[in-house]
C-alpha cells in the first residue's frame, strides 16, 4: 500500500510513503515553533525519544501541546503505524542541542520513539526503524542531500539516538534503509532534485493568480466573497498555508484590494504562481571572538563590579562588567562567543529564564549585548532588548543577607 501526502515546506509534491503520513503542525504562537526558516548546508538528524511508554501519536501531542514548556520541537515523529510531521521541513525545530549552530539551524529532525512493547516485538521494531528511515531517505533526496545523514550525536554528543547508537545491527540497517529509499526518491525524481524553492511559498513571498480567483475572508469555500481577482493580480502573502474543504488556502495582502484567502489550486493545476522572493533574512553577525584575559579570569569579584568604568579591548570594543541578573523577555539563542571552544552550544532561553550577565558589550552594528558564562570556560552572548534586569547578582565579597 502507498500513500501520497504533501508534505509541508518539501518541495517536489506529494511524498509517496509506504505507511500514512498525519500532519498536525505545532501551532505558530508556541514558543516551540521559532518560525525560522531552515539555512545553511541541509542535512536530516535521527534522534530517539528516550521515553519507553510512548509511540507517534502522544509525542505528536506533547511537542504540539508546547513540550511542557521546554524550548524543544522537531519536524518528524516515526512509529511501526504512521510517521507524523509536526513543523514544516523548512522550519527550524529545537531539537539538536547547539543552539544556533547546524544541527537546529539547518536540519530536519525525526524522533523514533521506543514504546517498550514496540521495541520488544521484532516485526514492529524493525517497520519503525524502516519507517524513520524512509522517511528521512526521502526527505534527503528531495532536499539535495546525500547519505549519510546525521545523528543527534553528531552535534551535541548526546547519546542520541539512543537505540540505533547502542546496537550495530540497528545502526547499519537504519543507514542501509535511508540510503536505499535516497536512492528510491531521487530515481522517481529522474535523478534531478528541485529547486529548492519550488513549489515553496514563503511568507512575504509575492503570488500572481493565473485564472479569475476568489478572495475570501476565511480560508473556506464557505466564507464570504470580498472581490474576485482578475487572472495577473499580484497578492502578497502575508500568513501561512491552511488546507479546508479540500483546497489549500495562502492569506494574501492584495494593494489596493484588502486581505484575505485564496485557494491555490485544484487537481486540474495551480491557480496562482510565485513571482517575487521574500528578501532573505539578514544573517546575524556578531563581533569576531578574541581572547580577552580579563573577561576569562573574571570570577565575578566585587573588584569589577557594576560600570566602574569602561574596558576596552584592543580590537576597539567596549566591554562594561556589570554582574547583572537578567530575566529573559523573549526567547532567545544564545549567539556565539567562545573564545578558547568556539562551538556554540547554549540552549536557547525561554522567557522568564534567569542568567547572570557578566558583561555588556557593543557589537559592530552598534547593538548591545550581554555576554554570559555558558559553562564549561564558554562565553555566550544575547541581545540586550530580549532582557530585562533583575538585580545585581551577589558576588564573591558580598555580606550574607
Ligand atoms: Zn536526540
Amino acid at each position: 500500500m502507498a500513500y501520497r501526502t504533501v508534505i509541508p515546506g518539501l518541495p517536489g509534491g506529494p511524498l509517496e510513503t509506504s505507511f500514512p503520513v498525519v500532519i498536525d503542525l505545532i501551532p505558530t504562537w508556541r514558543h516551540n515553533r521559532p518560525g525560522i526558516k531552515l539555512r545553511g548546508a541541509f542535512e536530516t538528524t535521527q534522534h530517539n525519544t528516550s521515553n519507553w511508554r510512548t509511540l507517534a501519536r502522544a509525542e505528536m501531542n506533547y511537542v504540539i501541546g508546547g513540550a511542557g514548556g521546554r524550548m524543544a520541537s522537531w519536524h518528524y515523529t516515526a512509529d511501526d503505524e504512521i510517521v507524523g510531521v509536526t513543523l514544516p521541513v523548512d522550519e527550524v525545530g529545537w531539537h539538536a542541542g547547539d543552539g544556533s549552530g547546524p544541527g537546529n539551524m539547518s536540519t530536519v529532525a525525526c524522533e523514533l520513539t521506543m514504546q517498550r512493547a514496540m521495541v520488544e516485538n521484532p516485526t514492529r521494531w524493525r517497520r519503525a526503524r524502516r519507517n524513520a528511515a524512509e522517511m528521512m531517505g526521502k526527505t534527503a533526496a528531495r532536499k539535495g542531500a546525500p547519505p549519510p545523514g546525521k545523528y543527534h550525536h553528531d552535534y551535541s554528543g548526546k547519546n542520541c539516538p539512543i537505540l540505533l547508537r547502542n546496537n550495530a545491527t540497528w545502526n547499519q540497517e537504519y543507514w542501509e534503509d535511508y540510503a536505499a529509499f535516497y536512492a528510491m526518491e531521487r530515481e522517481a525524481m529522474g535523478a534531478t532534485p528541485p529547486d529548492p524553492a519550488d513549489g515553496v511559498i514563503y511568507i512575504g513571498d509575492t503570488v500572481r493568480t493565473l485564472v479569475n480567483l476568489n478572495l475570501r475572508q476565511q480560508p473556506t469555500t464557505h466564507s464570504p466573497v470580498i472581490a474576485t481577482l482578475t487572472s495577473g493580480t499580484d497578492a502578497v502573502v502575508n500568513g501561512r498555508w491552511a488546507s479546508a474543504d479540500g483546497y489549500g488556502w495562502l492569506p494574501v495582502r492584495v494593494p489596493g484590494i484588502g486581505e484575505g484567502a485564496v485557494a491555490m489550486g485544484d487537481s486540474s493545476g495551480a491557480w496562482l504562481v510565485k513571482v517575487a522572493d521574500v528578501p532573505p533574512e539578514p544573517e546575524p553577525e556578531y563581533v569576531d571572538a578574541v581572547p580577552i584575559p580579563a573577561l576569562l579570569d573574571t570570577d565575578l569579584k566585587k573588584d569589577y563590579d557594576t560600570a566602574t568604568g569602561i574596558i576596552t579591548d584592543d580590537t576597539g570594543h567596549d566591554f562594561i562588567f556589570t554582574a547583572d541578573v537578567i530575566e529573559f523577555v523573549v526567547p532567545t539563542v544564545a549567539g556565539e562567543f567562545a573564545v578558547e571552544n568556539p562551538r556554540p552550544i547554549k540552549a536557547p532561553y525561554t522567557i522568564g529564564d534567569r542568567a547572570i550577565g557578566a558583561w555588556l558589550v557593543e557589537n559592530r552594528q552598534g547593538v548591545w549585548h550581554y555576554v554570559l558564562a555558558g559553562g564549561d570556560d564558554e562565553w555566550v552572548r544575547v541581545p540586550y532588548a530580549n532582557t530585562r534586569r533583575v538585580s545585581d547578582a551577589p558576588l564573591l565579597g558580598d555580606a550574607t543577607p
